[in-house]
């Protein structure tokens, strides 16, 4: 089993915004630099972990420009950090840089949009476990749903740089298009060869798209695409594993198609967090207990975000 998270060094430390850059009509890229001791806690960072930013004190967008769903939202106080996944982590030189795809959905969201190049950001992480990779798989398939893609970019390279025997699919959700948090689409002859998103074709990767009103790719739920797929894939279920980040409805369905095929499962899950640490013991997941009928509650952002699949209560 592959995964190194026991031996990340985490701490508050300062970041560098280097790039924040809107990718779609909700959608932003936010690129974080980091030097000195925190450039090395940020190169062991691993897929799936998360770090939490301070965004207490950074202003809010012009009025004109919230949109008016989020104007009332927009006056709350920021008083917690918000956690937020690696979709990528590169060293250079001394330096790591850190890459963040956000949605805005909220006050905190909305202030991050005025982050640019120069500001700085106090940032705690990294933070939680990750996704690990057991030894026997042959084939992943990573299951998206809207921004469940970010940790799952930063999966892919792991599998592009470390796991090259291993045959990667991706599935990613969205309710249109639109919605799909990417930069760029690939031509019609490249999805036709399974290469839909250039984020994961540069990594080498099929990616297959679902939309919920059908104006990209499968028409339907992508949990519905995936089992279409599993039923005429002839894949061995114990060489197999699935990787889920999204909306809970989206993982718990998740979950079940594993079950059902008897192939192991990682899902990301979330929680509204406030320490990170497992100390306020405000992210509580509920799991079954081993050996028996009960079921315990485990930390969010301790002892996951990921967690075994068939070991969560959806
Ligand atoms: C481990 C982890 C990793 C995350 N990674 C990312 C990421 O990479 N990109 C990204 O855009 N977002 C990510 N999130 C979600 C992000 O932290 C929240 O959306 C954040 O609260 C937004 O802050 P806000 O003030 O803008 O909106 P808020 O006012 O905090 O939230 C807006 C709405 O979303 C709901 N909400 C917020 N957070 C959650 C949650 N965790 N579970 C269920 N409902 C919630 C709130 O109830 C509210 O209705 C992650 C969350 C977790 C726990």
């Amino acid at each position: 089993m592959m995964g190194n998270c026991s031996t990340v060094n985490k701490g508050v430390f300062s970041a560098a915004v280097c790039v924040n850059k809107q990718i779609g009509h909700e959608f932003y890229r936010l690129g974080l630099e980091f030097s000195g001791g925190a450039a090395a806690a940020f190169a062991a960072a691993r897929p799936g972990q998360f770090l939490e930013l301070d965004l207490a004190d950074v202003p809010l967008p012009s009025t004109e420009t919230i949109p008016a769903d989020l104007a009332d939202a927009s006056c709350r106080d920021i008083l917690l950090r918000r956690p937020f996944s690696f979709a990528n982590v590169d060293t250079k030189g001394q330096k790591s840089l850190v890459e963040i795809l956000y949605r805005v959905v909220g006050p905190a969201t909305l202030r991050m949009t005025t982050l640019s190049a120069s500001d700085s950001v106090s940032v705690i992480g990294p933070l939680g476990n990750d996704f690990r990779v057991p030894e026997e798989k042959k084939t992943a398939l990573l299951v998206a749903g809207g921004m469940g893609a970010g940790p799952l970019l930063f999966l892919a390279k792991l599998f592009t740089e470390d796991f090259t025997d291993i045959d990667v699919t991706v599935f990613a959700g969205a309710k249109t298009a639109k919605q799909l948090p990417f930069e760029r689409r690939l031509d019609k002859l490249s999805q036709r060869l399974g290469f839909s998103i250039a984020e994961f074709a540069g990594y080498g990767i099929k990616s297959l798209v679902a939309t919920d009103d059908g104006s990209m790719g499968f028409a339907g739920l992508v949990t519905d695409y995936l089992s279409r797929w599993l039923k005429k894939a002839d894949l061995a279920g114990e060489r197999t594993i699935i990787y889920g980040c999204g909306p809970e409805p989206m993982l718990a369905k998740v979950a079940e198609i594993a079950d059902s095929f008897k192939i192991d499962c990682q899902v990301s899950m979330e929680r509204m967090m406030a320490c990170g640490i497992g100390l306020c013991q405000g992210c509580a997941v509920e799991c079954k207990a081993a050996d028996s009928g009960d079921t315990i509650y485990k930390m969010c952002c301790k002892d996951g975000p990921v967690f075994e699949a068939g070991k969560v209560v959806f």
